[in-house]
């Protein structure tokens, strides 16, 4: 297990080995994909009541993440949440792209962004989707995507990034860099 994986905590071996306690730090991988779920939900709801998702940049970075950025192999949960999340919000057509097993290009129902989907697996344990964006169609009003990319519960598989490109912050951080508005 190298550094970055411990500081995000690494899927299978976490919660094999660790043994169930309430103490504060002992928070499972599933717990806090729990947490993480729940906020970006909420998250989303909070976007469309200022205007479209499509108009945060750090939504736009969460979503774009790609490991094959870093030739790595890699998959972030605040990335595979969001397009969870919020894939049906977007109208998708497929379209061909050699370098993914599935793509497709989405538009966003509410402000006709689009942007290119694709997702590929790695090996039995990592798959990545990804959604970059292709023509935004919208006005800023969240700050702007800051890196390293800061994240809650962050990247697992094989090979990771580096503390230069994403970096291990606590939920509050999180929180607060989801949430930020562009100063007005
Ligand atoms: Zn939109």
């Amino acid at each position: 297990m190298n550094l970055f994986q411990k500081l995000f905590g690494s899927k299978p071996v976490m919660t094999a080995s660790s043994p169930p306690g309430n103490h504060r730090g002992s928070q499972t991988f599933e717990d806090r994909e729990t947490v993480l779920w729940n906020f970006l939900n909420e998250t989303i709801a909070y976007y469309k009541s200022i205007s479209c998702y499509c108009a945060f940049p750090r939504f736009r970075q969460m979503i774009g993440i790609d490991c094959t950025d870093y030739r790595k192999a890699f998959a972030v949960s605040e990335t595979e949440c969001l397009i969870g999340i919020s894939s049906q919000f977007f109208a998708s057509q497929p379209v061909s792209n050699p370098g993914e097993a599935n793509s497709e290009l989405r538009t966003c129902k509410n402000c006709g962004s689009s942007y290119l989907f694709g997702w590929q697996d790695f090996s039995i344990s990592v798959n990545r989707s990804v959604m970059k964006p292709v023509r935004i169609n919208i006005e800023d009003r969240g700050a702007a995507a800051l890196v390293p990319i800061p994240l809650f519960v962050g990247p697992s598989g094989h090979g990771l990034p580096d503390r230069t490109q994403m970096i291990p912050v606590p939920f509050d951080v999180f929180q607060k860099y989801m949430r930020e508005l562009k100063p007005s």
